[in-house]
């Protein structure tokens, strides 16, 4: 394997793909991803992605955005998000991803919290549609090697600069690699939780070593608990019953069939609102009656959602179905600037596992792929921009570690990862992240 790159991408998520295809065509780029190529967040998105479907839009969709956050938001990042959305749209579009579309024109959805209209989908199974079409692509790319089952353990930073990573490949052999630009775009934290709708390998590694090498975070206990998913007795990774079922009106009923809430609240509301009539009830779930979706056919619409609840024994056209909150969003993560760029030199990170300030204290349904792609986006222009000076790999600054062997590696790197027990490692970080977030939630 190479040992030297233009650029290295840690993860192959919306984000991740989405830097590849953004960044010089003649460069070397590495991108490698902790699980199969498919298994990430990316894939399992069902709702939408939000757009600013046109300029008379902008302060309501600013609005919503903020009044989700609790105003917590960092408005020059929102600002970013909507401004570029329709550009990030565009190209889609142009990389072959089919929206869904009425008389010839983009069919717009909504969800919780959303005072109108400006969610494209792709049935109930748009984030495989956007992902499987990017990563398409990216394979096409002469330039990248894209390696599965291999991972991040740590990184090689010496005076606060990233110069490359430390990698558990498939084989279960450690490999230095090295980069002028290192990005992470490894997703979210839903792995340290028992109850959540993300892919378990996804553990917030970004984070864990972050903190152990004194990497910017911020607000990392912003986490988003989904109001619905459905419940089963079985300890695995919940199925997301899409907040789009809600808006086209889906109702929540108690353990009497009556409504409780008006379903269309903001998550974090809601979702303090299912607990509480759980609590009240006594029971681990409430009903979610989707037979009041009366304009559209739920079998087309929720194709996915449809089978799904049919394979686990609920016909969701003739019977209401259990559901219960779960650990689904992560808005904090690995402090940004507006370039996606961390607190340590030539070291990015995009989509869920940074926080640009986006989201605040909760995410506004359907802002995360979006704001994955931009941000993912204006790194790699970022990263190609900066190459210009003398940080990029074609001057490299770690000349004189390349060729050397990990135990010299270890003598000139702040290495951190427990190179004889990497399990325990991995179980010491989630350890590390959990007791952070509780911490933070403490003050
Ligand atoms: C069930 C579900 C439904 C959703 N629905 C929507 C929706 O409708 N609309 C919306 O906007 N958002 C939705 N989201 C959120 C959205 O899907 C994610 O926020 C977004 O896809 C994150 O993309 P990403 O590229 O940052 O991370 P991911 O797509 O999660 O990719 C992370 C990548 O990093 C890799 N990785 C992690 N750690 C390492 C490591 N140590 N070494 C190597 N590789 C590593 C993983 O293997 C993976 O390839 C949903 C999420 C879920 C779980």
């Amino acid at each position: 394997m190479n040992r030297k790159y233009d650029a290295v991408i840690v993860g192959c998520g919306v984000a991740g793909c989405f830097t590849a295809l953004h960044l010089p065509k003649d460069w070397e780029i590495l991108m490698i991803t902790k699980s199969a190529k498919e298994e990430s967040d990316s894939f399992l998105a069902q709702g939408g992605i939000c757009v600013l479907k046109n300029d008379m839009d902008y302060d309501a969709f600013f609005e919503d955005t903020l009044r989700a956050g609790h105003y917590e938001n960092r408005r020059e990042s929102v600002d970013i998000m909507i401004r570029e959305s329709r550009t990030v749209i565009n190209e889609l579009i142009d990389y072959g991803v089919e929206f869904e579309k009425e008389d010839g024109k983009l069919r717009y959805t909504r969800e919780a919290a959303h005072s109108t209209n400006r969610i494209l989908y792709h049935e109930d199974i748009t984030g495989k549609e956007i992902t499987s079409k990017l990563l398409a692509a990216v394979e096409k790319l002469s330039n990248v090697t894209l390696l599965e089952h291999t991972t991040m353990v740590d990184i090689l930073c010496r005076n606060n600069a990233c110069d490359g990573l430390l990698l558990q490949m498939e084989d279960g052999t450690l490999e230095p690699v090295f980069g002028g630009h290192i990005i992470w775009t490894c997703g979210g934290i839903g792995g340290i939780y028992e109850n959540s709708t993300n892919f378990p390998h996804l553990t917030g590694d970004a984070l864990a070593l972050s903190l152990r090498h004194g990497i910017e975070l911020e607000h990392i206990n912003y986490v988003q608990i989904h109001p619905t998913t459905l419940y089963n007795e079985r300890k695995e990774r919940r199925f997301l019953i899409s907040e789009s079922v809600r808006g086209e009106g889906a109702v929540l009923l108690d353990k009497n069939g009556n409504r409780f809430t008006n379903e269309l609240l903001p998550r974090d509301v809601l979702t303090g609102e299912i607990r509480k009539q759980m609590a009240k009830d006594g029971t681990k779930h409430v009903w979610l009656n989707m037979m009041t979706i009366t304009d559209l056919d739920i079998t087309k619409r929720f194709p996915n959602i449809y089978r799904h609840c049919l394979e686990e024994g609920y016909d969701v056209t003739k019977e209401w179905i259990p559901v219960v909150p779960a650990q689904h969003y992560f808005m904090g993560g690995v402090h940004v600037d507006r370039y996606s760029h961390t607190s340590m030199r030539h070291l990015y990170a995009s989509g869920e596992t940074c926080c640009n300030g986006v989201h605040g204290r909760n995410r506004l349904a359907s802002n995360s792929l979006l704001e994955s792609l931009v941000f993912a986006r204006n790194a790699a222009l970022r990263m190609a921009e900066m190459d210009s000076d003398h940080s990029g790999a074609r001057t490299p600054r770690f000349a004189d570690t390349m060729d050397m062997n990990l135990e010299e590696l270890k003598q000139v790197y702040q290495i951190v990862v427990n190179t004889e027990d990497l399990e325990a490692f991995a179980e010491e970080n989630k350890r590390m992240i959990w007791d952070e977030i509780h911490r933070l939630d403490a003050e």
